[in-house]
């Protein structure tokens, strides 16, 4: 199997060896929102990838953490006068049974990072003992002039890096910083916000050290398969990559993956936009397959448009292939379609084609989820 491989900026081999275990860490939501559509293009693109594999014989085992202290969240449970947790639950909830509709596989493990601080210290503690950090002020910094190759993952210059950080919540004028790229491993936390004891005063993590100290105590030092949204590459995965190979002196992630940015009415989907399509509404309105078909329908490292139109074409497919009947015409056609750089629509186009011709398709639709 072949795979775009974000550092290496190229597609290449993913070790898929039968009978070994692949890895995945998948950055998951923080749950102060509904899910949308691109949260759930991206989870799609981790469920097919792991289908693909256990096809192949692989076991996976797949982690996606919940970011349940953060500042969007803390600052939405605010504005709506609840306790943070209670709206994380509620939330969760409802991503819960967004993608149980759509026919994701259940995460192996979907730690929370409020149930991990005794991780997120003892990692925080190793960075602080390799001398890849500081204290300064009432907070914790990881030192990137410390660090080997920071920077390489996103491929960005330092000044780009800085404005992304600025747009991204990274803060670079902090004046505790000795860098404007450094980051926050450990902070005070602001009146009314939630915190915990640690050797460096009470306050509560950075974002980034979140996930890193989820995927060594879950997966191990190096994992196989890391991803998440393209917009995680720059801060987010370079900040763990760095922290997670400063504490464990080995290399992080083997194979990085990212999923493209999904558009709706010509702009990035997002609550900033105020354009989010939100998955409980359409399976209101649509069977949950057909939503399932129309996410297919878009390679993870293009970015799109979503539109309803696409559910229109997908509830077609959908009788198109019940009505071709049980069997497995197309498998091969789309297990080479997966297996190079997963390319979902490929294998839409190789079962239609094979319905069109009167060949039964369910075997070929189950590997991408579809039950028909
Ligand atoms: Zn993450």
């Amino acid at each position: 199997m072949r795979l775009y491989e974000t550092q290496q900026r190229s597609v290449v081999p993913l070790d898929a060896t039968p009978g070994s275990t692949v890895r995945m860490y998948v950055c998951g939501i923080t749950p102060y929102d509904a899910t949308h559509v691109g949260h759930a293009a991206t989870f799609l693109a981790y469920d097919v990838l792991q289908r693909r594999l256990q096809d192949l014989g692989c076991r996976t085992r797949c982690v996606r953490n919940i970011t349940d202290v953060d500042d969007d969240l803390l600052a939405r449970a605010r504005a709506m006068g609840v306790h943070y947790l209670d709206l994380a639950a509620d939330s969760l909830a409802a991503f819960d049974a967004d993608m149980a509709a759509l026919g994701l596989l259940p995460a192996d493990a979907e730690p929370r990072a409020t149930s991990a601080m005794a991780d997120i210290r003892r990692l925080i503690g190793r960075v602080l003992s390799s001398g890849h950090a500081y204290r300064a002020g009432d907070g914790v910094y990881f030192d990137v002039s410390a660090a080997r190759g920071f920077g390489e993952l996103c491929g960005l210059d330092v000044a780009a890096m800085v404005e992304l950080a600025r747009r991204r919540g990274g803060r670079p004028d902090d004046p505790n910083k000795r860098n404007p790229l450094d980051f926050v491993l450990w902070q005070r936390s602001a009146p009314g916000e939630p915190e915990w004891s640690s050797a460096w005063g009470l306050g509560r993590p950075g974002w980034h050290v979140e996930c890193s100290a989820l995927a060594l105590a879950h997966l191990g030092e190096t994992i196989d398969v890391h991803g998440g949204g393209s917009d995680l590459v720059f801060p987010h995965h370079e900040c763990s990559r760095a922290q997670s190979e400063a504490a464990t002196g080995r290399p992080f992630v083997r194979h990085w993956m990212h999923t493209s940015m999904v558009r709706h009415g010509g702009v990035k989907m997002s609550k900033s936009a105020g354009n989010l399509a939100f998955v409980a509404d359409l399976r209101q309105r649509w069977e949950p397959m057909a939503v399932r078909l129309a996410l297919l329908d878009a390679h993870y490292r293009a970015d799109w448009d979503w539109t309803e139109r696409r559910l229109v074409d997908a509830a077609r497919r959908l009788e198109r292939w019940r009505a071709a009947g049980r069997g497995d015409g197309a498998l091969a056609r789309v297990r080479e379609r997966l297996d190079d750089d997963l390319d979902a629509p490929g294998a839409l186009a190789a079962i239609d084609a094979a319905a069109d011709a009167g060949e039964p398709v369910s075997d070929a639709a189950a590997l991408l989820g579809v039950a028909l």
